[in-house]
This record gives structure tokens, sequence and C-alpha cells, in this order.
């Protein structure tokens, strides 16, 4: 796969329960030059989640299948479903310039990392341990067995935040949402981004 592109690729993990998906969703609301890549799972929907919005809902066998023809950039066992990130999906977005959001898990983020070396990693805490707990409990989505292995595996994922580029502490959403566009704006004003998206300055200025 091609690794140079015109795009940004932006890559967010963080437990759940953390407020990851309600802030993506935000930024992809105010910002038209960020897509999100949908992943494939084998779990099943949850409440409203549609297949092809939130995710590609499909069966272990298909996606046995998908690995062993090589379909997946990445792919990783949470919470014992299986999650993917396609390659189609990704060189689709890049094909159309745009800037990449992609939620997946630390091990996922890992493996773009190597593959894309200008991925930004950005991982997403929560602002205490018994807020997460709440949050969880609040969402009321999973059952009580459920929720107590989404907490057992939060700590394990935290422990990888170290290896991220970037903390954002999901205290207050608004705070956090604007930490999260300012790390995409930024990213935008790098040397590279700066001449692509304005290749007439550069020229004026025989960059
Ligand atoms: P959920 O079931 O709550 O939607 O997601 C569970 C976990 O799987 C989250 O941490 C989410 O970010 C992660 N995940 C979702 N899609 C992918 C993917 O394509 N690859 C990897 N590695 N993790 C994913």
């Amino acid at each position: 796969m091609n690794n140079t592109y015109p795009g940004n690729l932006f890559v967010v993990a963080a437990p759940s329960g953390t407020g990851k998906s309600s802030l993506v969703n935000a930024l992809l609301e105010l910002d038209a030059r960020v897509k999100p890549s949908i992943s494939h799972t084998t779990r099943d929907p949850r409440g409203q989640e549609i297949n092809g919005r939130e995710y590609f809902f499909i069966n272990e066998a298909s996606f046995e299948r998908m690995v062993a023809q090589s379909q997946f950039v990445e792919w990783a066992k949470v919470h014992g479903h299986h999650y993917g990130t396609s390659k189609q999906m990704i060189e689709e977005r890049i094909a159309q310039g745009s800037d990449v959001i992609l939620e997946i898990d630390y091990q996922g983020a890992m493996q773009i990392k190597k593959i894309f070396a200008n991925a930004v990693l950005i991982f997403i805490l929560p602002p205490s341990w018994e807020e997460l707990r709440g949050r969880l409990l609040r969402r009321g989505e999973d059952k009580p067995e459920v929720i107590e292995l989404r907490l057992r595996n939060a700590q394990e994922e935290m422990a990888h935040a170290a290896s991220f580029d970037f903390v954002i502490i999901n205290e207050v959403f608004e705070k956090a949402l604007f930490d999260l566009k300012a790390i995409v704006h930024a990213q935008r004003l790098s040397f590279q981004a700066q001449r692509t998206s304005r290749p007439e300055v550069f020229k004026n200025l025989n960059l």
C-alpha cells in the first residue's frame, strides 16, 4: 500500500465509556475535511447502530476470509470480538484527499503507526476511574458482566497511552473537543501539509 498520501491520518484510542465516539462524531460534524474509517466487526449491533454506518457487521467466517485475503490493514480481538480496518476503506478515503480518522483500539493503533509513520496517535483518558465506571453504567447498553470486562480491559488499554503522540482528558466535553480540533488543526500547519495545500505561496517564495 502506498503510505505517502496528501491527507492526515488520525488514530483515536480510548477505553470504552471515555466519550471517544461522541468526540469523534462532533469533530466529523464540524469539519467536512475529516472522514471516518468504518471498521468491520463480528460483534452484534448495539442500540441504534446501523450496518455500514457505525460498523460493517459480519460473521466470524467472513472476518476470517477477509483476514486470509489480506483485506485488513490492521485487525485485533477486543472484548472477545474481532475488529478490523479494511485496506479498501483507507485507500478510498486517501484517494479522495481527505483526512481520515480511525477509532480503534491500542493494538490497531500500534499496527497503523508501523505502516503509516506519519499517523497521529491520540489517546483519550477519562478524568478518573470512578467517572469511567459511572459513564458505562449510565450508558446502559451493556450487561453488568460486560461492563466488568470493559473495566478490566480499560486498565490494560490505558497502560499504552504513553506510546501515543497526544493525550486528551475528557472531563468537560467542550474542552476535550477543543483539544481534538487543536491537534487536527496543528497537523494541517506542518511544513508538508502547508506546501500541499498552498503550493502557490511556496512557489512564489521559491520554497
Ligand atoms: P465497541 O464494541 O465499543 O464499538 O468497540 C470496542 C473497541 O474496539 C473500541 O476500543 C474500538 O475503538 C475498537 N475498534 C473498533 N474498530 C476497530 C478496528 O477496526 N480495529 C481495532 N483494532 N479496534 C477497533
